[in-house]
C-alpha cells in the first residue's frame, strides 16, 4: 500500500516525492480519541483529525444522524426553488448558537477555504450594494492562514503558501501578527506588541486608503501559523479600527468556533462580534465536508433591503446546504451542547499547557510554547535559544516518530509541534500526550 500510495497520490501540502522518501502511517481505525494504523498500532491523536474532531472518532449520534439521512435523502440541492427541512433546522440551531456574536444567517459551503471565498466575496459585494464599489483590498495577518482557494491563498501570511500561485490576488495587504517570540518590533510584551500591532493596521489603512478597503480577515488565535495568541486587547482593537473606517471584519473561525478556545467561539472570547464569521471543521467534526458563514444583522440587513438586485448572491456550491452534512451538524451541535465541550476544553487545555511548559523547563530545544485557551497549543523548536534557529527538518521529524510510537500522534508544522486533540479528551490520555511528547523529545 505505501508503494502504491506514493505512485498513485499527491498529497497536500507535501512534495510529491515525499511520500517515497517517508510513506505516511496508513491510518485504518479511530475510536475515542485514538487512531489504529494499518500495522495494529494505536496513538493517541494529539491533532484531533486536522483541529476537527472535537467529539472523538466515536460519537454515536452522529454516525446515526447521517446514516438515517442517506436513507431519506442523500442529496438535494438547495438551489433557488428547492430546500430541505435539514438546513432549515440548522440555520435556526446556528443563530441561536452564535445570538452572542450577533451573527444571525448562514450561508452553507463544503469546508473551510469555501467559506472563506464567501466571505470575502460577501464583504466587497457589502459595499458594492452601498455604493462603496472601491473597497475591494484585503488586510490579513502575517503568520494567518486562510485556506487554499485565490483569495484565501491571497490573504494567507505565510509566503509558503503563495507563493507557488503568485500573481495573486491583487490588493491584498498583511500586517504584522502579534507574535511576541518572533515581531518585527522585537517587543516581547504582548500587550505592547498588540499595540504596536494595531499602529500597524491603522498606517497600512491610511496608506491604502481607507475607501478602498473591504474587509479584515483574522482568526481569533492564530492556528497553522503555530498558535499565536494574541494579547487580550488586539483582536478588539482590530475591530475598533475596522469599525472607525468602515472595514468589515470577518473573523476566521474554521477551527476556532465551537468550543476548541474553551468558548463557544474565539471571536466569544476576546468579547469581540465579528460582521462575518467562517466556519467549518468541527460543525460536523470531521464526519462530512461542510462549513458555514455565519453573516451579522449588520451585513444581513444590507443585503436583505436591498431593492436594486445588487444583493443577489453569485456564489454558491453543489454541495451547499447538504442534507447529509446538515444531518451530520445537527447532531454535533446538539453533541456539543450536551456535553458542553468548551468546558473540557478550558480544563484539560490548561493541563495540556502546563505539560508543555513542564517539557520547555527540561529541554532547551523548546524555544517557546504557546495556548492557554482550550485545546490549542504548540511547541516552537529551535536549535540554540538565544539566536532562536529554527530546529531542522530531520531533528522535528525523529521527535514525531518517537512520539508515535510512544503512542502520541503530534503535527508537525515547519519548526512548530501542534496540539489540537478531540475536546472530550481524558486527563489520562493529556498525560499520554505529554509523555509520548517527552519521549520524542528526549530522542534528540
Ligand atoms: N481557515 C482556517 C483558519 C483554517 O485553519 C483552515 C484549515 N486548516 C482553513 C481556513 C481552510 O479550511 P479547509 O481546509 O477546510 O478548506
Amino acid at each position: 500500500l505505501k508503494e502504491r500510495n506514493a505512485r498513485a497520490i499527491w498529497h497536500p501540502m507535501a512534495h510529491p516525492a515525499d511520500s517515497q522518501k517517508n510513506p505516511p502511517e496508513i491510518i485504518v481505525g479511530g475510536d475515542g480519541v485514538s487512531i489504529t494504523d494499518i500495522d495494529g498500532h494505536t496513538t493517541v491523536d494529539g491533532v484531533g483529525g486536522l483541529w476537527n474532531v472535537n467529539l472523538g472518532f466515536s460519537c454515536q449520534p452522529v454516525k446515526d444522524a447521517i446514516a438515517a439521512q442517506l436513507e431519506r435523502l442523500p442529496y438535494y440541492s438547495i438551489f433557488r426553488g428547492t430546500t430541505n427541512d435539514l438546513v432549515i433546522e440548522l440555520g435556526d440551531m446556528l443563530a441561536e448558537f452564535f445570538a452572542e456574536d450577533g451573527l444571525e444567517r448562514a450561508f452553507y459551503t463544503s469546508g473551510g477555504s469555501d467559506s472563506v471565498e464567501i466571505a470575502l466575496r460577501l464583504a466587497r459585494q457589502y459595499h458594492k450594494i452601498r455604493g462603496e464599489a472601491g473597497r475591494v483590498k484585503y488586510l490579513s495577518l502575517k503568520k494567518g492562514y486562510h485556506g487554499t482557494h485565490t483569495l484565501g491563498a491571497s490573504v494567507n501570511g505565510n509566503a509558503n503558501f503563495r507563493t507557488q500561485y503568485e500573481p495573486l490576488m491583487p490588493g491584498c495587504y498583511h500586517i504584522p501578527a502579534p507574535y511576541p517570540y518572533r515581531n518585527p518590533f522585537n517587543e516581547s510584551d504582548p500587550e505592547k506588541l498588540a499595540q504596536l500591532c494595531l499602529a500597524a493596521l491603522e498606517d497600512e489603512i491610511k496608506f491604502q486608503g481607507a475607501e478602498t478597503i473591504a474587509a479584515m480577515i483574522m482568526e481569533p488565535i492564530l492556528g497553522a501559523g503555530g498558535v499565536i495568541v494574541p494579547h487580550a486587547s488586539f483582536m478588539p482593537g482590530v475591530r475598533a479600527i475596522c469599525d472607525k473606517y468602515g472595514i468589515l471584519l470577518v473573523a476566521d473561525e474554521v477551527i476556532t468556533a465551537f468550543g476548541r478556545t474553551g468558548a463557544w467561539s474565539g471571536s466569544r472570547l476576546w468579547g469581540v462580534q465579528p460582521d462575518l464569521m467562517t466556519t467549518a471543521k468541527a460543525i460536523t467534526n470531521g464526519y462530512f465536508p461542510f462549513g458555514a458563514v455565519m453573516i451579522s444583522g449588520k451585513v444581513a440587513e444590507v443585503f436583505e433591503s436591498d431593492t436594486s438586485g445588487k444583493g443577489a448572491i453569485g456564489s454558491g456550491y453543489t454541495y451547499s446546504g447538504h442534507p447529509v452534512g446538515a444531518a451530520a451538524a445537527i447532531a454535533c451541535l446538539k453533541e456539543t451542547q450536551r456535553l458542553q465541550v468548551k468546558d473540557n476544553a478550558a480544563a484539560r487545555g490548561a493541563q495540556l499547557f502546563a505539560g508543555l511548559q513542564a517539557l520547555q523547563e527540561k529541554y532547551d530545544i523548546v524555544g517557546d510554547v504557546r495556548g492557554g485557551h482550550g485545546l490549542m497549543c504548540a511547541l516552537e523548536l529551535v536549535s540554540d535559544r538565544t539566536s532562536k534557529t529554527p530546529i531542522d527538518k530531520a531533528t522535528i521529524a525523529k521527535i514525531y516518530r518517537g512520539a508515535y510510537e510512544a503512542g502520541t500522534m503530534v503535527r508537525v508544522s515547519g519548526n512548530n509541534v501542534i496540539l489540537s486533540p478531540s475536546l472530550i479528551i481524558s486527563e489520562d490520555n493529556i498525560a499520554t500526550i505529554l509523555a509520548g511528547l517527552d519521549t520524542g523529545l528526549s530522542q534528540v
